[in-house]
C-alpha cells in the first residue's frame, strides 16, 4: 500500500505533477524503507544527466555585515553580538588563487547585504578573477540588488547567482522577514537574474518557523515554474541570537525528501548537499548525494573569519583541515556509492 503510494508520487512528480500538501504529509510520514524508491529514482535522475559526477564549488564568505534583518539569520543587523568582518578585494583574489592551485574551478562569493560591496568594488574584482584564471566560473550570492547591478556584475563575467526564495508563500515570507522585505521583490530579483542570463539558483530552508506542507507545496510549484539551474535546500537551524532561537531545527529526513522531489521535478538542476545539512547530520553530505544532490561546496574562507560567519548555531567547520585531504576523503566515500568528485566548472547542462 505504502509502496504503491510512493510509486504513484514518483510517477506523478516525473510528469511535473507536484504532490499536494496532504500527500507531502503522507510522504513525510513514510519510513526509510518505503521511501527508498523515491531516493533511488532521484539518484538515477541525477545520474542520467550528470553521470557519476559530483561537482565542487569553493565557497568564500566575503562579508558578515548585513543591512537586512531576516528573523532566522545570525547575521541580521539587530544581532549586536555578531562579529563583523569583510575580506578585502585583494585578499578575496588571493583566496581564489590558492583555490585555483588546489583545483577549484568555481568560486562562490557569498555574504550579507553589505553596502561596501557595490558594483565599483565587485566589477573589477570579478573581471580580475575571470581574466587571471582559465576555465573558472564565478557564482555570486550577495542578496537582493537592482537589475542594473545584476547586469553590471554579469557583464563583468559573473556566471551564476544564488538567491534562495526562502518560501514561495508570501504570507510565510512575511513571518520570516522584516516589513521592508517582500516575496514579490525576491521573485523580481530571481526573474531578473534569469533574464540577464545567469545560471540562477533559488532555494529554501526546510522546517523554518511557520512552514507548513501547504507552503512546501507552493515551493515545489514555484520551483517547477521558475525552472532554476540550481536549488539550495537545507534544514533550518536556530541561531541563539535571533527571534527564532527557541524554534526546533528542521528535519533532515524532510530535507532529503524535498531534495529528491526537486531532483525529479527539475532533472538537470545542480543541487548541493548543503552545509546546513552537514551541520544537522554528520553524514548529511553523503545522505544528500544519495537523495539526488550532485554538488558540494567546501568552505575556502580563511580560519580567522570562518567562525564569524555564523548564520546558524554550530555551523560546521570540519572541512578546514587540509583541503586536499578533505577532498580525497570525500572522493573515497563517494566512490563507494558509485560517484566521484569532478573539479571542472560543472555548468548546468543545457
Ligand atoms: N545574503 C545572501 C546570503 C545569505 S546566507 C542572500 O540573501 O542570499 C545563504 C542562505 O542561508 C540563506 O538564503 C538562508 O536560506 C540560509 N540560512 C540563513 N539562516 C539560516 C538558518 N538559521 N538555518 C538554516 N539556513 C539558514
Amino acid at each position: 500500500m505504502k509502496k504503491d503510494f510512493i510509486e504513484r508520487i514518483i510517477e506523478n512528480t516525473q510528469k511535473g505533477i507536484v504532490p499536494k500538501a496532504e500527500d507531502l504529509k503522507l510522504i513525510f510520514g513514510c519510513d526509510d524503507k518505503a521511501l527508498s524508491p523515491l531516493y533511488e529514482r532521484a539518484r538515477e535522475t541525477a545520474f542520467s544527466v550528470y553521470s557519476d559526477n559530483v561537482f565542487v564549488r569553493g565557497l568564500i564568505e566575503i562579508t558578515s555585515f548585513c543591512k537586512n534583518d531576516c528573523l532566522y539569520c545570525g547575521l541580521r543587523r539587530s544581532n549586536k553580538e555578531a562579529q563583523r568582518y569583510r575580506i578585502k578585494e585583494e585578499d578575496i583574489f588571493e583566496i581564489c588563487k590558492i583555490g585555483y592551485e588546489k583545483g577549484f574551478r568555481t568560486f562562490v562569493l557569498q555574504g550579507g547585504e553589505d553596502g561596501y560591496f557595490g558594483d565599483e568594488i565587485l566589477v573589477p574584482l570579478i573581471e580580475k578573477i575571470k581574466s587571471a584564471f582559465k576555465n573558472v566560473a564565478v557564482t555570486l550570492s550577495l542578496g537582493e540588488r537592482t537589475k542594473e547591478s545584476y547586469k553590471n556584475l554579469f557583464n563583468a563575467g559573473a556566471d551564476r547567482y544564488l538567491l534562495r526564495h526562502e518560501t514561495a508563500d508570501s504570507k510565510h515570507y512575511k513571518k520570516l522577514h522584516p516589513k521592508d522585505m517582500s516575496y514579490e521583490n525576491r521573485k523580481r530579483c530571481l526573474y531578473d537574474l534569469k533574464e540577464i542570463g545567469y545560471q540562477t539558483g533559488c532555494g529554501l530552508m526546510v522546517g523554518s518557523p511557520y512552514q507548513t506542507e501547504e507552503s512546501l507545496y507552493k515551493d515545489l510549484v514555484f520551483i517547477k515554474e521558475f525552472y532554476p539551474e540550481m536549488v539550495g535546500i537545507g534544514p533550518f537551524i536556530p541561531h541563539k541570537k535571533t527571534p527564532f532561537k527557541d524554534f526546533e531545527k528542521g528535519s533532515v529526513k524532510k530535507t532529503l525528501i524535498m531534495l529528491a522531489l526537486v531532483r525529479i521535478l527539475v532533472p538537470k538542476a545542480l543541487l548541493p548537499a548543503t552545509t546546513a545539512l552537514k551541520t544537522a547530520d554528520g553524514n548529511g553530505l553523503l545522505k544528500g548525494i544519495l537523495s539526488g544532490a550532485n554538488v558540494i561546496m567546501p568552505n575556502l574562507t580563511p580560519d580567522e573569519y570562518r567562525t564569524k560567519y555564523e548564520i546558524y548555531d554550530g555551523k560546521t567547520t570540519s572541512d578546514k583541515k587540509c583541503i586536499k585531504e578533505y577532498l580525497e576523503n570525500i572522493d573515497n566515500e563517494l566512490n563507494k556509492i558509485g560517484r566521484r568528485l569532478n573539479m571542472s566548472r560543472g555548468d548546468y547542462k543545457k
